[in-house]
């Protein structure tokens, strides 16, 4: 099916007589009739709901959707877009690894990674998103075990491109994981271009509506753990708390989001709720007409702001005059996002006096809503980065991130317009 079809009729599927809508399973826990076979979950010998922190219906037929949008083998949902990052990586990564990232992802994965997960004893080397292929192999060490980026980084607008990031992973026999969150996979499909793993806060465009934080891991299964078992012994040596499974012999493809939802999410517990994925589920059925409008009024403002005397500079890959153009064209060919980022000529005093004067564009530390909203990175999301750091995730302290939404274009630029006069 289409990604439209599969946005509407993707993941619930009812039987005769069932619920049109997806239900709630508003339900922790799970009744068996015999010890026995609840044993046999607990042992990994069977499959089946025992209780809501590990797995949950409601949330593995979201989970399945998303799947499907973006092509993988498996996924999950965790309760957040920090916690799908955080469990991505920390799946296959241990104290004493290592990992390489691209400079300008979100703050708060720059966060996670280079402040909370090197308390944990794994180390990361920054790069430049821009680096050569040659340049970027010189971040890998022996001990690398994943690559990490953005397609589209929140808020630099900086465009990956996919392909070098893939290869430079896969010649040192790890996998890249890509977070796909601004690009949704309405408008790029990171799989088809050799990512192996994708993530998603679908707190943003996924829920749509700023109603519901949560996160999606997805699998492509094309990434072979099981070759480099070195590499990866959390997936190809036995889990003791398992009674000594091997998850790429006992799972195949499926190894990597089974090990994560059996092993981090029972251990970490970040598990998302079943309402908060009913109501993703909602949002997800309307993805590719609102990333449809959100790229069109999007490329209407910046279009507009380009033009104006007191606008600096304007970030958007949209805009042919873009440095990310061409590669937006080739990853993104039906649009990118609603996101830009602008500066004005009357730096960052002139950007926060600006966007006091915003009537319909709310000041808000969100992004990616159906309502038009804005913020203020250097002071806001970036706000624990040191200047050095701010400039290499490519946050100028005069930077302003407009997400536009889905209200009509003329209101939205009559806004912009009355607030820069
Ligand atoms: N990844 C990206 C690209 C984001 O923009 C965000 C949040 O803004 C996150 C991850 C974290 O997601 P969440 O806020 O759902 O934890």
């Amino acid at each position: 099916m289409k990604k439209e079809t599969i946005c509407i009729q993707g993941g619930w599927q009812p039987g005769n007589g069932e619920p049109r809508v997806l239900p709630i399973y508003q339900s922790t826990t799970f009744k068996y009739s015999s010890s026995e076979d609840m044993g046999k979950l607990f042992a990994l010998e069977a499959s089946g709901y025992f209780y809501t922190r590990l797995q949950n219906p409601t949330n593995d037929v979201v989970a399945q959707k998303i799947c499907d949008l973006e092509g993988g083998v498996a996924a999950m949902l965790t309760a957040s877009g920090q916690a799908a990052n955080y469990y991505a990586v920390f799946n296959i990564c241990e104290a004493g690894d290592h990992i390489v990232m691209s400079s300008t992802v979100y703050g708060g994965t720059f966060n996670l990674i280079t402040v909370t997960m090197k308390k944990m004893g794994i180390s990361c080397t920054v790069v430049d998103p821009e680096a050569s292929f040659e340049e970027l192999c010189e971040a890998f060490q022996e001990n690398t075990k994943c690559v990490m980026a953005e397609t589209i980084a929140n808020p630099a607008m900086v465009v990956i491109d996919i392909e070098k990031f893939a290869k430079a992973a896969h010649e040192h026999h790890v996998p890249l994981i890509i977070d796909n969150t601004f690009a949704t996979p309405v408008n790029c499909s990171p799989f088809q271009w050799g990512a192996d793993i994708v993530t998603h806060s679908t707190t943003k465009y996924m829920d749509g509506h700023a109603m519901s934080l949560g996160g999606a891991i997805v699998d492509s299964g094309n990434f072979d753990f099981g070759k480099y078992p070195d590499k990866f012994p959390g997936l190809c040596t036995p889990d003791d708390t398992y009674h000594g499974v091997v998850y790429t012999e006992k799972f195949g493809k499926g190894a990597y989001i089974t090990k994560a939802t059996v092993q981090l999410m029972r251990d970490l517990g970040s598990a998302q709720s079943p309402q908060n994925a009913f109501l993703l589920n909602v949002g997800l059925e309307t993805l590719h007409l609102r990333m449809e409008r959100h790229c069109a009024n999007a490329q209407a403002v910046a279009e507009y702001l380009e033009q104006h005397d007191k606008v600096a500079w304007v970030n958007y890959p949209g805009l042919p005059s873009n440095r990310y153009y061409a590669l937006a064209q080739k990853y993104m060919p039906r649009g990118t996002c609603g996101v830009i980022s602008f500066g004005l000529k009357s730096g960052r005093e002139g950007a926060e006096e600006m966007m006091e004067h915003l009537k319909l564009a709310a000041i808000v530390t969100h992004v990616a809503d159906a309502r038009t909203c804005v913020l203020h990175p250097a002071s806001h999301t970036h706000r624990q980065m040191n200047e050095e750091q701010l400039k290499e995730a490519g946050v100028a302290p005069e930077m302003i991130r407009l997400s536009v939404g889905i209200e009509h274009i003329d209101d939205i630029i009559a806004d912009l317009e009355q607030a820069l006069s």
